[in-house]
């Protein structure tokens, strides 16, 4: 098939795959968010249909949903252009989603994030879809906390300081934007945001206040030395690691259903 993508497929070419046995589901929820002065409010928009759709062939039988946004991006609204949905507007889209694959046949359904503010809601979402339709297998992707401990292994991967890849517009989601296409990134506008841990009362902060209050750019980590080589040393790792997962918890969910 030349795309995995649902939304450029014809209904009888998703049949088709259907009848071939594509029957797994991947739903990336992403944002419509400022990401400093260098990158496009879509960013965290392009990143999932890259990870998703790099998932969809690692995985097999996988097709991926249009990618939803906006999401959840209540801290970000001190910059202008940003969108927010309200939590249950958020929820009531998930859930119609799942909704709608499982009508159409499918049979595993991935809720995967590309945006830090989603990751949590989509966890509960998945938990409770998994007793609306317990004939499916609803499974959830990466968690934030794997995320945040693989983004200080790549700063260590690199060899540059800690929280350089802080995970807001930083090395690391700079770098994969430049992998994938040079002219989304204002290189002359790369700054250095603030870097360092982002934990306990600044963490409050981050998400009581807004970003605005930790960084005056809106920028979480240092851009300044992003670069497409290491954007696919990035991309790659973090694949990985979502990969091995999202196979694990379709493991876990079929021995626990006794299906194989
Ligand atoms: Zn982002």
């Amino acid at each position: 098939m030349d795309t995995l993508l649902l939304e450029e497929m014809t209904w009888r070419e998703i049949d088709e795959a259907g009848k071939n046995g594509y029957d797994s589901v991947l739903i990336f929820a992403a944002s419509i968010e400022q990401h400093g002065p260098a990158l496009p409010e879509m960013t965290d928009t392009v990143l999932g249909y890259a990870e998703a759709v790099d998932l969809a062939r690692r995985l097999g039988h996988t097709l991926v949903a249009p990618v939803i946004r906006p999401g959840l991006s209540a801290h970000h609204m001190g910059f202008p252009g940003s969108l927010t949905l309200r939590p249950e507007v958020f929820r009531g889209v998930v859930e119609d989603y799942v909704a709608a694959y499982v009508r159409h046949g499918f049979r595993t359904i991935i809720l995967s994030s590309s945006h830090g503010g989603n990751f949590g809601a989509l966890e509960e979402i998945a938990r409770q879809q998994g007793e609306v339709y317990p004939q499916v297998c609803i499974v959830t992707g990466s968690s934030l906390d794997e995320l945040d401990e693989l983004l200080m292994e790549m700063d260590r991967m690199e060899g540059q300081p800690s929280g350089t890849c802080g995970g807001h517009a930083c090395d690391w989601e700079t770098s994969m934007m430049m992998m994938l296409d040079e002219s989304y990134v204002r290189r002359d506008c790369l700054q250095k945001g603030l870097v360092g841990a982002l934990t306990g009362e600044l963490l409050e902060r981050f998400f009581r206040d807004g970003v605005r209050s930790v960084s005056e750019i809106g920028v979480i980590g240092d851009p300044t030395g992003a670069s497409a080589e290491k954007g696919r040393r990035y991309f790659a790792r973090w694949q990985d690691a979502q990969e091995q997962t999202i196979r694990e918890k379709i493991k876990a969910w079929s021995l626990d259903r006794g299906r194989d």
